[in-house]
């Protein structure tokens, strides 16, 4: 190793770069801990760190959608009860994620119900388990399965679940008189999607998904996304959708024509580009070519 790379990397390893970098973020994050958005007729969406959050204001209580982390569903929670004498009445987690239901916990004793899809419960659970974190969780005390409503709010919530995609228990949280739908992590805006194969997620199946929510919503519907590229790009319509659903056909018939090229799992991880995919940006393009890989083999044996 030459003096100047030791250099380099001992600062490196002493964290003085981190440190710097803590610092800002630390500054920034003390500036604007969070930004929420009113989008139409009473729901809205909130970001900081994690899945974006989407809640319900009625006139007499809340409804809330994912809770990114234990932190950040505080900020929400504190922002939302300026409005005092509005109880929650129900978090719904879009799948099981950390990200996403971590922060269900500072919901405890303050709201009436947590809903999820059924596979979305087994997964929070055993991935609790594994990490021993059970004690950190608040659960769903409802579970639902292809369909469901719930009508105890001012307005109507409808879920839907089309099989497994990013994981094996996603849903979509739509509110109606809005024409709102919350995707969870059925869409990256273009950003590398994660699939979460220890979690049941299909490539092939997310591709069938995309298709069902462009044939089951209309033109006006405004969907949130769990994640963006842009963090401003978190809300997006039926082109957006399309767009993620075509970045998962090129992914997969990408790394099919490699396997049948005779392309090794590494050759193909080290890919830089997707043939067709321009606007997908960011960390972890290896995520998605490497479940794509499995997959496919997993269908060739
Ligand atoms: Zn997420
Ligand atoms: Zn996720």
């Amino acid at each position: 190793m030459n003096r100047r790379s030791f250099v380099k990397n001992s600062s490196l390893a002493f964290g003085a770069i981190p440190l710097l970098r803590k610092d800002w973020l630390m500054k920034f994050m003390q500036e604007n801990p969070y930004k929420m958005r009113m989008l139409r007729n009473g729901v809205g969406i909130f970001t900081e760190k994690g899945g974006t959050i989407a809640y319900y204001l009625s006139k007499k209580n809340i409804a809330v959608v994912d809770a990114e982390f234990p932190e950040q569903s505080k900020h929400l929670i504190d922002a939302l009860q300026k409005d005092p004498g509005k109880p929650f009445e129900i978090l719904i987690n879009t799948h099981h994620h950390g990200d996403h239901t971590s922060g269900n916990i500072s919901f405890k004793g303050i709201v009436n119900h947590v809903a999820a899809h059924s596979n979305s419960l087994l997964n929070q659970q055993r991935v609790a388990k594994e990490q021993n974190k059970e004690d950190q969780q608040l659960y769903p005390d409802i579970t639902y399965g292809e369909r469901w409503a719930y009508n105890k709010l001012k307005e109507k919530i409808n879920t839907f679940y089309f099989g497994p995609a990013h994981t094996n228990g996603d849903s979509i949280i739509h509110f109606p008189h809005a024409n709102i739908a919350h995707l969870g992590d059925l869409v990256f805006n273009r950003r590398w999607a994660f699939v979460d194969r220890s979690a049941g997620a299909s490539v092939k199946n997310w591709i069938v998904v995309l298709d069902k929510v462009q044939q089951t919503f209309d033109k006006d519907t405004l969907f949130v996304f769990g994640h963006a590229f842009d963090p401003v790009k978190v809300t997006g319509y039926k082109d957006d959708v399309k767009a993620m659903q075509d970045y998962l056909s090129s992914l997969l018939d990408f790394v099919g024509k490699q396997i049948k090229a005779g392309k090794t799992r590494d050759e193909i991880l080290k890919t830089g580009s997707i043939p067709g995919v321009t606007e997908w940006q960011g960390d972890g393009i290896e995520r998605g070519l490497q479940a794509a890989y499995e997959e496919l083999i997993e269908g060739v044996i």
